[in-house]
C-alpha cells in the first residue's frame, strides 16, 4: 500500500521526466516538464497548475512574468503575505528584501498593511498578492502602500475579481455567510472591476494586466492563466 505522500512524490517525479516532453516551463525556478502538478480546489482547481519544483501556482507565475523586467536592477522589495515560490528568488537577487505578514512566523516581520511601519518612499517595489480582500480598511492599506513606495516605483496588486462592482458589507461576520457571499470565510469583500477607482483615489496610476495580454505561447508554456479572474493591477507612483 503506497501512502499519499509517496504517491505524490512519484507523480511529481514522473511529471519532471523530460522524456515525455518539456512543453511547460516554470519561469521562476526554470523547471521544465510535460505537465504541472494538479491543484485540487472546488473553485479554481486545475489539472496543470503547480510547479513540481518550487510549488508556484498560476497566479504566482503570472505575477512573476509581469514583474520580471521591473525587477532588473531593483534594490528594495516589500513583499506582503509572501509566496514561498517567489521568496527565494527575490531574496537572492534583491539587496533590501523584506517579507511581511499579519501572522507571526511566516515572514521576516509582522506587519499590519493598514499601518506599515516604514518611512515614506522606502521601497522600489511592493508585492501584494491576494491580501486586500482580507483587509477591513483596504483604502487605508492602499494609501499606506502608496506612502512607502518610492516615486516611480511599482506596486503589484493582485486580487480575485469576480464581478463588475465590488460587493462588501462589514456587518457580515458569519463564516458561512461570508463563504456564500465572498467565497471564503476570511474574505471581507468580493472585488469588482471598479477596484481601480480605489487604487487611483490612493494616488496611483493604474494599469490592468491580464494573462491574455501575453503571447499565447507564454500563457501555455508557463501556465499563467488560472480559472476565475485574477487580474494584476500595476500601480505606479
Ligand atoms: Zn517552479
Amino acid at each position: 500500500m503506497i501512502n499519499s505522500r509517496v504517491k505524490s512524490r512519484i507523480i511529481k517525479t514522473i511529471l519532471s521526466i523530460n522524456i515525455f516532453g518539456s512543453d511547460h516551463e516554470c519561469p521562476i525556478c526554470k523547471w521544465t516538464g510535460f505537465q504541472f502538478y494538479p491543484l485540487r480546489h472546488p473553485r479554481v482547481g486545475h489539472y496543470n497548475a503547480i510547479c513540481p519544483r518550487c510549488h508556484s501556482n498560476e497566479r504566482a507565475r503570472f505575477a512573476f512574468v509581469t514583474m520580471q523586467n521591473r525587477l532588473k536592477g531593483t534594490e528594495s522589495v516589500l513583499h506582503f503575505a509572501p509566496e514561498k515560490s517567489l521568496t527565494g528568488w527575490l531574496r537572492s537577487r534583491v539587496a533590501n528584501y523584506i517579507s511581511c505578514d499579519l501572522n507571526p512566523g511566516v515572514a521576516d516581520q509582522v506587519v499590519d498593511i493598514q499601518d506599515i511601519p516604514f518611512p515614506d518612499k522606502s521601497f522600489d517595489i511592493i508585492w501584494c498578492s491576494h491580501v486586500l480582500e482580507h483587509v477591513p480598511d483596504d483604502r487605508k492599506a492602499m494609501r499606506e502602500i502608496h506612502r512607502v513606495l518610492r516615486d516611480g516605483g511599482t506596486a503589484l496588486i493582485q486580487i480575485p475579481v469576480w464581478h463588475e462592482v465590488t460587493d462588501e458589507d462589514p456587518s457580515i461576520i458569519d463564516k458561512q455567510e461570508r463563504i456564500r457571499r465572498f467565497y471564503q470565510a476570511d474574505h471581507v469583500r468580493l472585488y469588482g472591476d471598479d477596484v481601480d477607482i480605489r487604487l487611483k483615489e490612493a494616488g496611483f496610476s493604474v494599469r490592468t494586466v491580464r494573462p491574455h495580454h501575453f503571447e499565447p505561447e507564454i500563457v501555455f508554456r508557463n501556465q499563467i492563466a488560472q480559472p476565475g479572474n485574477y487580474e494584476i493591477f500595476l500601480c505606479t507612483k
